[in-house]
């Protein structure tokens, strides 16, 4: 059988060993164990590279993870997570993506890779192709597309429903969020927070679509005063969330905010944004964004 080249063919080749072998064993099929399958994989499809060294090590600060060759040139790999990481989900998703690079990229890169915590967040192929296709992997392998689907089949989704998914992966929460994103028809977006200013943000499709997204990382953007990321609320409100008008955030249009705070990672807030499920059209957006002294006017003169 000849073998994947590309994140989602990979995925999907594991995915069909994974069910199996946790079918033939009576075991759960998710989560899923990174670690014991990236070495016994690894060992019997390329036994001249395998993967012998799966754990965490102390990295410097920002950088997540590592896809490291053997130091004795033995052709052996290591797949490793900075040991500072505390949150399993975010651990279990950083070995898959450093298990995406070994199957994808170790080939162009026999130094290995080092990927820092915003290459967890690069889903723009055009900016970061290896990233974005080490994370594509990861999300394919940790969150198949028929169980995903399955799951969030007619549910409302809220930070409660993602938050489930996350548990049920064994990912971040910030890794469900980006998953229901990218196979969304919904308008949402994801901002995540640091210190009060946003530290990057993500649109679905069709909100992209409507012109609504922070476009660079480079420009440094605060949380808009009014939003419950930059605001002092207790978890509860946070998670349950709130309804603002239009013109809190980015758009002409009112957004259903949902935030989670992680005041112990540098302040860190997720917030993910609803906005109505039908983009305003071009001459209600006009009409939004007239003058209301014009439109007084308007009204005077009985027009
Ligand atoms: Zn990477």
């Amino acid at each position: 059988m000849s073998l994947p080249t590309t994140p989602q063919g990979w995925a999907i080749r594991l995915t069909k060993i994974l069910s199996l072998h946790q079918a033939a064993h009576g075991l759960p099929r998710f989560p899923i164990d990174v670690a014991a399958l990236a070495q016994d994989f690894s060992r019997q499809v390329f036994p001249e590279a395998p993967i012998t060294m799966v754990g965490g090590l102390d990295l410097s600060k920002g950088v997540e993870g590592m896809l490291m060759p053997h130091p004795s040139g033995s052709g052996e790999w290591g797949i490793i997570y900075n040991k500072a990481i505390r949150s399993p989900g975010r651990r279990n998703f950083t070995l898959a993506h450093e298990l995406g690079h070994y199957l994808l990229h170790r080939q162009a890169n026999p130094g290995g890779l080092q990927c820092t915590n915003r290459n967890m967040a690069d889903w723009d192929s055009a900016r970061n192709r290896i990233e974005a296709e080490a994370n594509t992997f990861a999300s394919y392998l940790l969150m198949p597309l028929d169980d995903f689907r399955a799951r969030i089949k007619g549910r409302a989704i809220d930070i409660d429903v993602m938050t489930e998914l996350a548990d049920r992966y064994a990912v971040s929460l910030t890794a469900a969020i980006l998953k229901w994103m990218t196979i969304t028809d919904k308008r949402a977006m994801i901002v995540v927070g640091k210190e009060g200013f946003i530290d990057w943000a993500w649109s679905s499709e069709p909100l992209i679509k409507s012109g609504i997204y922070y476009a660079a990382r480079q420009t440094v953007i605060e949380l808009p005063a009014a939003s419950l990321a930059a605001r002092d609320v207790d978890m509860e409100t946070g998670r349950h969330g709130v309804r603002h008008p239009a013109g809190v955030w980015l758009g002409s249009e009112p957004v259903h905010e949902m935030t989670v705070f992680s005041p112990s990672n540098d302040q860190m807030t997720i917030s993910l944004l609803l906005y109505p499920d039908r983009a305003p059209s071009r001459r209600e957006l006009a009409e939004l964004e007239e003058e209301p002294t014009l439109d007084s006017y308007d009204k005077f003169m009985g027009n």
